[in-house]
């Protein structure tokens, strides 16, 4: 499909109670085909947190069309332009909540949450030597690209983060806490359940850091490697001043923003690795993928038996392991 039309990304989010999450998901769903956008969104009684893509126009129409919903009137969209659909599909699912933190009472962002800052105030915030910055996202989030000096907590999923504060308190006691994620969602919640846990002093880069990484003033710095976006896209730019590359290749460690998937479908795993690995160890993150009778690697470049032989005998030779 050859095209010269420009297309967005929207990336949005709102606290507001929605009635009967199912019905609007259905309705919401059918709204989205009908301008023929493609994304994911989620909806809950809490609220809505999407992210589609669509020309110029199929975008504008639905922003437009949300801004003239009462509940929506005032839900900020971040855009960016893009070459095409970021998504293959259209999805509108109803959910228990927008992000899940495992507490045992919920959070409600307009009740309860950290205060707002602006990118400029985020950035000097960060270079005071009494703040602890700590980024809310997931582990592999974190390895392509982080604000310098952010802590990663060490979690697999975003909702074993409260678990984490409780057992490293001594970190963060009597310092200013400020928090960040992708476009402020999940710091809407995480900054209130941290208030509500005591700590006196609570930020929350407001807008995420998608809106930070387009201020004219701070022009991303600060930032380091590259955002994850969950779409297509996988890795998107931030500091506009400088590039430095904090992702490492899966296998050697070298400096790497490159993603692949293992090609193993049964695997499947996110990892940063160059061109030369992928060949190397034929897209396999471990011997089990790179021996599975599945192996999408092996199927797109048609390897013989004794290919893989001389490819996995390599890869013993050099690493001086078979189980990597
Ligand atoms: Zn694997």
């Amino acid at each position: 499909m050859e095209t010269n039309e420009k297309f967005q990304v929207l990336l949005y989010y709102n606290y507001v109670h929605i009635e009967d999450p199912e019905s609007f998901a259905a309705e919401h769903l059918k709204f989205c085909k009908e301008l023929e956008l493609k994304g994911r969104i989620l909806v809950a009684q809490e609220g809505i947190n999407g992210t589609v893509s669509g020309t110029v126009e199929q975008t504008n129409k639905y922003m437009e069309a949300m801004h003239n919903d009462p509940k929506f009137a005032d839900m900020v969209f971040k855009v960016d332009e893009a070459e095409g659909h970021a998504f293959k599909k259209m999805h509108v699912r109803p959910r228990p909540e927008l992000v899940t933190l495992r507490l045992e009472d919920d959070i409600n962002p307009k009740e309860t949450t950290g205060n707002y800052l602006s990118p400029q105030e985020f950035y000097e915030a960060m270079q005071d030597e009494d703040t602890v910055v700590l980024d809310a996202r997931n582990d592999y989030e974190y390895d392509l690209g982080h604000f310098r000096g952010a802590i990663r907590p060490d979690i697999e999923t975003f909702r074993d983060l409260p678990k984490w504060v409780r057992e490293n308190k001594e970190k963060l006691e009597g310092k200013r806490v400020i928090t960040y994620c992708t476009g402020g969602i999940r710091c809407e919640k995480f900054s209130g359940w941290l208030v509500k846990e005591g700590f006196e002093d609570v930020g929350q880069l407001h807008g995420g850091i998608v809106t930070y990484g387009k201020d004219s003033e701070v022009q991303g710095r600060l930032w380091d490697g590259q955002l994850y976006v969950f779409d297509e896209r996988i890795a998107v730019p931030v500091n506009r001043t400088e590039h430095v590359v904090v992702g490492k290749d899966y296998f050697d460690g070298e400096p790497c923003e490159r993603y692949v998937n293992c090609a193993n479908p049964e695997c499947n795993r996110q990892m940063l690795c160059s061109e030369e690995n992928e060949h190397k160890y034929m897209r396999g993150c471990s011997h089990e993928c790179r021996t599975s009778p599945r192996s999408m690697y092996v199927a797109e470049h048609n390897l013989s038996q004794e290919e893989i032989d001389a490819r996995l005998e390599r890869i013993e030779q050099e690493d001086g392991v078979t189980q990597s």
